[in-house]
């Protein structure tokens, strides 16, 4: 979410990354079910996940309606809170999102498999 560039000078020369993608915290996938739910949804250009702090989150990319052509927020007066409260530098243009992004099903899978093995190895 975001402050849509104007009125805050932090915001620069960034295309308004904030209002260009939605994340969502969900629950961390733990059955078969919901893991190839997950590897489902990947095969989406426009979903990708991530983990940041050991939270996973949902990454739905694209515009909000509400920015303009010139990255600007069209309803920066009345824009929600959520936006209000969305301020650089704590946001992705100075700094990761994420610790681990999940782009497509293969990289889920190697992360699970890393992480199996790593398991493996902490019972020996
Ligand atoms: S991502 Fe950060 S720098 Fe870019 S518009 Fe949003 S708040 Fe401003
Ligand atoms: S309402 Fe405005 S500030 Fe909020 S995401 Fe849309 S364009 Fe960005």
């Amino acid at each position: 979410m975001a402050v849509g560039k104007k009125g805050n000078s932090s915001c620069g020369a960034c295309p308004a990354l904030c209002c260009s993608g939605l994340e969502e915290r969900v629950k961390r996938p733990r059955t078969k079910y919901e893991i190839d739910n997950l590897l489902w949804q990947l095969r989406f250009e426009n979903i990708n996940y991530f983990i940041r702090n050991r939270f996973w989150y949902q990454l739905i990319l694209g515009k909000c309606v509400y920015l303009d052509a010139n990255n600007l927020c069209a309803v920066y007066e009345r824009r929600p809170d959520i936006c209000r409260d969305h301020n650089p530098p704590d946001c992705e243009y100075h700094g990761s999102i994420y610790d681990i992004l999940f782009e497509q099903p293969a990289d889920l899978e190697i992360f699970l498999a890393k992480e199996k093995r790593l398991k493996a190895r902490k019972k020996k």
